[in-house]
């Protein structure tokens, strides 16, 4: 018997080689028909025996290639036309409808066996990809995923790149940025030349994917020192491009998987030594991610060791994307610039990714992760802007949520052009005309302000979305109990929230328990300064290396009633780590909070306090400090102190469900302190796996709460 169907296939199924793939597979199966894209779906028909036609469905549904992701697939019946020969259609637009785009991914091993092959006609050339790997996401400035609509257009493929191109048994059949020596991109300098520079302790910017890069040496103390005073960055912590991880961290399996998947992010792991010591001051973890395009391959394996591969900017700017502007704003940090003719159509910083709790955890959402479409639940068309720091948008329409890339902190006018082009862009790729906006509380955000521009905005308070957005990951169905930590987001009653437990309900929440607020004295300058959060707690005489008449004047300004208040868990930290003195001034979000965890030296104890009672847990904790008691067990008592705390309001709600999220949660100690004390309690702990626990997930929270009122 005969028959032919008529399938449409929906999820990441485009740059992924995924009509080749149909092609053959229906050639396989002796079918004939068509397969094209759309800027909506894979179109398929098919004709042939039954079995036959079975058979093809369920290959393709079971083993899609490497890249795709498919989230459904429709088939019909038609009747046959007789057709025995199969073909690929040219794409056809379908208005109003969207797609998934695979985002960049890292080299494939066949592409890198070439590149490293004398006798291929591709060795050594930087811009190598297939159907398997190479840029997407970087390269597309419009849908459907043609070469024409991509930067790729400039260049006209010769004769033998078009034969692979069009050839349904090669890797290469469709690959839309395909290119060789003869006819692709090529480099403005010699890999050579920008090795030489590296050996000499300079700094490279390399022109990678999403954007510039700045690289010199790893284990060149006088390098990265060097890389420090320019870019402004005195502490933050470096990322590292190497080929072996295991020379200088432990690497778990999990995060060797990380390390080696097609998104090749940066992956946080537990670091030994042995390169540079202020690669990451204090810290016991280093970002570690393996080379993911040819040219990093080149440079890495040419050099012969590693590599700090850090944003192109200036802290907290955008990374740079376009040749002029890189010459103009990274023209006083590098030494060198190793760029190519082949323009980058959207900014995508490193992601970054950490092992915790028992699953992987997205830090920065961006290159290699974005915009794979998250599973969300039915709303309207809509778009949630974000909070101030680590932005990130979300847009979202039928079921699927797109968190767009991280940018940055909304502080200047470059970061919130890049903010507001991305967003642009991904409006008009996933053809989204909001019918709802949300954004945060805070009415003098730059995002509050963006979102005001496209509607009426739905005004999500901050630490409501932050849970929210755990919610949203796991399709978890309120009431349920959020606990949600961080430095800073405006509570409705005005005060500074940020150590908060609620009841997230179908339409808003309650608050059932928070710290108890404290003055910041001299406001926001708090998160820079801990030290003043160490006076604002009692805190009797100054830590070493603070000055003792600023010390007395700031004591005086946190007694007179005239700071803000706030509940703040990030404030906590400050003061404890100014107390164990660990930290007394963050340059970064965060450093002293992240510097306490490293400082933590055993088990601890536990000081059994409740959550409220974070001024009883500083003076105790301040009266063993007195005592002589050890920072590194000092702070191990704070972690394990807090998590017990955290449990015990969780208890109280009398719910199961307990969603974790906020940027205090990245802290691995507490988080997996929590984890285990919540299931020990017999709670059910969620918390965020696919977007940041940080502010850079808080847009998906937003869009969830929108999305439900
Ligand atoms: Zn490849
Ligand atoms: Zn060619
Ligand atoms: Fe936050």
């Amino acid at each position: 018997m005969r028959g032919r169907l008529g399938i449409t296939v929906r999820g990441t199924v485009q740059g992924v080689g995924f009509r080749p793939y149909v092609y053959r597979l229906a050639r396989r199966h002796g079918l004939g028909g068509w397969v094209r894209n759309s800027t909506g779906p894979v179109e398929i028909e098919v004709e042939g025996e039954e079995e036959a036609l079975d058979r093809f469905l369920a290959d393709l549904e079971e083993r899609p290639p490497p890249l795709a992701r498919i989230e459904e697939v429709r088939s019909r019946r038609l009747p046959p036309t007789g057709t025995t020969t199969f073909v690929i259609l040219d794409s056809r637009p379908r208005p109003g409808d969207f797609q998934s785009v695979s985002p960049d991914a890292a080299t494939c091993s066949d592409c890198l066996a070439e590149i490293l092959d004398p006798r291929n006609h591709r060795y050594r050339y930087p811009f190598t990809n297939c159907t398997n790997c190479g840029p997407r996401f970087t390269v597309i400035e419009s849908l459907p995923y043609d070469r024409p609509l991509t930067t790729m257009r400039r260049f006209t493929m010769c004769e033998r790149c078009r034969r692979e191109y069009e050839d349904p048994q090669d890797r290469r059949f469709h690959a839309q940025p395909n290119a060789c020596p003869d006819c692709g991109p090529h480099l403005s300098m010699l890999i050579e030349e920008a090795v030489t520079a590296l050996r000499r302790g300079r700094i490279v910017a390399v022109k990678g994917l999403g954007g510039y890069q700045l690289a010199c040496d790893a284990g060149n103390e006088e390098a990265v020192a060097r890389l420090r005073r320019r870019k402004h960055r005195p502490r933050k912590p470096l990322a590292v491009m190497m080929l072996e991880p295991e020379r200088y961290c432990s690497v778990a399996a999990e995060e060797w998987q990380a390390l080696r998947s097609p998104a090749a992010p940066i992956v946080l792991l537990r670091y030994r030594g042995g390169l540079a010591p202020s690669i990451a001051p204090g810290l016991r973890e280093l970002g570690v991610m393996l080379p993911y395009t040819p040219l990093h391959h080149l440079l890495v394996r040419d050099f012969g060791g590693p590599l700090v591969m850090t944003s192109g900017n200036l802290s907290e700017e955008p990374i740079c994307r376009e040749d002029a502007e890189a010459q103009q704003r990274l023209g006083g940090i590098a030494d060198l610039f190793l760029g190519h003719d082949r323009p980058i159509a959207a900014r995508y910083d490193d992601s970054v990714v950490r092992w915790a709790a028992g699953a992987l955890r997205v830090i920065r959402r961006a290159r290699g992760l974005a915009p794979e479409p998250l599973p969300f639940c039915a709303s309207p068309p809509l778009v949630a802007t974000g909070a101030h720091l680590k932005s990130a948008f979300t847009v979202a329409r039928d079921g699927r949520a797109f968190v767009g890339p991280h940018v940055g902190d909304l502080d200047d006018l470059l970061t919130v052009q890049a903010f507001e082009e991305q967003l642009e862009r991904y409006l008009h790729l996933f053809s989204v005309r909001p019918e709802r906006i949300a954004c945060d509380l805070h009415p003098d955000y730059t995002s509050t302000r963006i979102a005001e521009r496209l509607g009426e905005p739905v005004r999500v308070q901050h630490h409501h979305a932050h849970v929210a957005s755990v919610a949203a990951e796991h399709s978890l169905r309120p009431p349920l109990v959020g606990v949600a930590l961080d430095g800073v987001g405006l509570g409705p009653d005005g005060t500074i929230w940020g150590g908060e437990v609620l009841v997230l309900e179908e339409r808003g929440f309650r608050r059932v328990a928070h710290l108890e607020p404290v003055p910041l004295p001299g406001g926001d300058v708090c998160a820079r300064e801990g030290w003043r959060m160490a006076a604002a707690y009692g805190l009797e005489s100054p830590p070493e290396g603070v000055d003792p008449r600023r010390w007395h004047l700031v004591r005086q300004l946190a007694g007179s009633g005239r700071s803000p208040l706030s509940s703040s868990l990030g404030r906590l930290f400050d003061a404890v780590a100014s107390l164990c003195g660990v930290a007394q001034v963050s340059t970064y979000e965060g450093e002293a909070a992240a510097l306490l965890e490293a400082a933590c030296e055993d088990e601890g104890d536990v000081i059994k306090v409740e959550l409220e009672e974070n001024r009883r847990l500083f003076s105790e904790m301040a009266a063993r400090q007195r005592r002589g008691e050890p920072a590194g067990r000092l702070a191990a008592t704070f972690h394990a102190s807090l998590a017990r705390a955290i449990v015990r309001a969780c208890q109280r709600t009398g719910l199961r469900t307990v969603a974790l999220s906020g940027g205090c949660f990245q802290n691995r100690r507490l988080l997996e302190a929590t984890v285990d004390g919540l299931r020990e309690a017999g709670l059910e702990p969620y918390a965020n796996e696919r977007v940041p626990a940080n502010d850079g997930g808080i847009s998906l929270g937003q869009a969830w709460v929108a999305a439900w009122q």
